[in-house]
């Protein structure tokens, strides 16, 4: 079990690992062949192996605040049939990882979902009895709303699929709370709005005691996006929205005390934006 933690004021971030992968991110950014990703040396060894290849995570990250545990994005979960082999029938261990950090389903008070893609809700719900059942029985599940409208009304099967096991299920349970892109959970915690990955898709700002961090979620998927903003990557819904977006994030965050914790980034998985030469990299 391959964890990180931080402290951000009061409130700690714990990660909790599904799958940690080498090579499948260059599917998800095509424009990062290995002779350019070479060019940047500080992604070495954390972010691109010695061969040059992309390392990538799915993780949730688990935010507690003095009164509140909210687990952000869900991964891909067990027991689900995906079109896309390395996520399919998954029988991992995340649960009782999850469990052993401190976490049992019980103790969950939200949990929050960046985006509706197959990645970020498979944990929502759990195989029992041949039902899917929501994993997080105390939970309040938020979602955003035009993400969810969105989703709901595509009519393509690994969508369909995605939808009727891992979401529809906790929202005919009455689990699900739809929010708008710039809603604030607690004191401490408030979505941000960084769409372009998907119509509604939000990042997660947490502020404590004057300390500051944001999980992105899936705006960016890898560290060399930090550098080349302009490389999209391949499920943007909106690609043009997309690179805004990383534009916005990284001009407000370069150069200040912000933790960026990134939702798809290998270990160490959180770092600080630095503007460098006219673009930008991340302090690890
Ligand atoms: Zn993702």
């Amino acid at each position: 079990m391959n964890q990180g933690k931080w402290q951000i004021g009061e409130v700690t971030v714990t990660r909790v690992v599904e799958i940690e992968a080498t090579g499948g991110m260059s599917r998800i950014i095509p424009d990062a062949k290995r002779e350019l990703l070479k060019e940047i040396p500080w992604l070495y060894p954390h972010f691109v192996d010695e061969n040059g290849r992309m390392r990538g995570s799915i993780h949730a990250l688990i935010i507690e605040t003095p009164d509140r545990t909210i687990v952000v994005d869900t991964c891909v979960g067990n027991d689900k049939e995906r079109g896309n082999p390395p996520w399919s029938n998954l029988q991992t261990t995340f649960l009782s990882d999850l469990e052993a950090a401190g976490y049992a389903p019980e103790r969950i008070d939200n949990v929050l979902c960046t985006h509706l893609h197959v990645d970020h809700v498979g944990w929502n719900t759990i195989l029992v009895d041949g039902k899917w059942q929501p994993t997080f029985p105390n939970a309040r599940y938020l979602m955003g709303r035009v993400e969810f409208e969105h989703w709901t009304n595509v009519d393509e099967t690994g969508t369909k699929q995605v939808m009727s096991d891992s979401v529809l299920p906790v929202f005919d349970a009455g689990l699900v709370d739809l929010v708008e892109t710039d809603h604030k959970i607690c004191d401490q915690i408030s979505l941000i709005p960084t769409v372009g990955h998907s119509p509604g898709h939000v990042s997660v700002l947490i502020q404590s005691q004057g300390e500051e961090a944001v999980i992105t979620g899936d705006f960016i998927h890898h560290p060399c996006q930090i550098v080349h903003p302009e490389w999209p990557s391949a499920p943007d819904s909106d690609p043009e929205q997309g690179l805004k977006t990383r534009h916005a994030v990284f001009s407000r965050y370069a150069d200040t005390p912000t933790l960026i914790i990134g939702t798809h980034f290998h270990t160490p998985t959180a770092g600080h934006l630095k503007r460098d030469g006219d673009t930008y990299r991340l302090d690890v």
